[in-house]
C-alpha cells in the first residue's frame, strides 16, 4: 500500500441528495469522509433556477441519458427517464416541490409489517431535514433541518379552484385536512 494514500472513515458512492446530506451530517459529526460522484460540480445556471429543471431533465450532461424502450403499451414510443448525473444528483434536476406522503400511506405500510415505516415514526426524520421558513405547525414541521421549505409565492386562482371544486365533491379519497396540515 503506497504510503501516500488517504484513508477516510467512510465512502459514499453518489453525491446525490442522500449522499450528499449522509457527507454533511458525517462530516459535521468530525468523520473523514470521500464522496464519490460519476457526475461534475453543480455549477450549471439552471441547477439554480426554480424552473430551470425543464432544461436540465434533457441534459446530455446532467443526466445519465435513460430512456424507456419503446413498447406496444406507449405506442411504440421512448420516454425520457431523468435522473441526475451531476453533484446533488436528481435534486439538482428536480422540481422543488416538498411533498410528503399521506400518513395513511406510511401507517398501511407499517400495517403490512414493515416495522419502523409508520407516520408517527417517519415524521421526525422529515422534520430533521426541514427547514420551514413561515407560518406552518410545528408539531409536524422542522425548522432547523438543511432544506429551506416555503409556501408558494404564487398561489393562482385556478388551483385554489380546483381545490375547492374537489373538496365540494369529495373527489380525493382522503382528507383535504390533513393534506393543509402536511
Ligand atoms: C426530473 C425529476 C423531477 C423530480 N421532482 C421532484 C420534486 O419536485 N420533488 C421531490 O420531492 N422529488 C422530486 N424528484 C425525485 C427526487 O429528486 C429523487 O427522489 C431524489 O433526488 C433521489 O435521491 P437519491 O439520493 O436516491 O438519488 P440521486 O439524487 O439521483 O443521487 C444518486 C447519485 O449517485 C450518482 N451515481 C450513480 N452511480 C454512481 C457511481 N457508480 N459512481 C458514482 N456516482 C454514482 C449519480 O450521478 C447521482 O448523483 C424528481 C426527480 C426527477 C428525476
Amino acid at each position: 500500500m503506497s504510503e501516500n494514500l488517504e484513508t477516510f472513515d467512510y465512502v459514499i458512492v453518489g453525491g446525490g441528495t442522500a449522499g450528499s446530506i449522509l457527507t454533511n451530517r458525517l462530516s459535521a459529526k468530525g468523520a473523514s469522509v470521500c464522496l464519490l460522484e460519476a457526475g461534475a460540480e453543480d455549477r450549471n445556471p439552471f441547477i439554480h433556477i426554480p424552473a430551470g429543471y425543464i432544461k436540465n431533465i434533457y441534459s446530455k450532461k446532467l443526466t445519465w441519458n435513460f430512456k424507456s424502450k419503446p413498447t406496444e403499451h406507449t405506442a411504440n414510443r421512448s420516454f425520457i427517464l431523468p435522473q441526475g448525473r451531476v453533484l446533488g444528483g436528481s435534486s439538482s434536476i428536480n422540481g422543488l416541490n416538498y411533498v410528503r406522503g399521506q400518513p395513511d400511506d406510511y401507517n398501511t405500510w407499517a400495517q403490512m409489517g414493515n416495522k419502523g415505516w409508520s407516520y408517527d415514526a417517519v415524521l421526525p426524520y422529515f422534520k430533521r431535514s426541514e427547514r420551514r421558513i413561515g407560518p406552518g405547525d410545528d408539531t409536524v414541521r422542522g425548522r432547523d433541518g438543511e432544506m429551506p421549505i416555503t409556501d408558494l409565492d404564487l398561489v393562482h386562482p385556478l388551483c385554489e379552484a380546483f381545490i375547492e371544486g374537489a373538496k365540494e365533491l369529495k373527489h380525493f379519497g382522503f382528507n383535504l385536512i390533513d393534506i393543509q396540515r402536511l
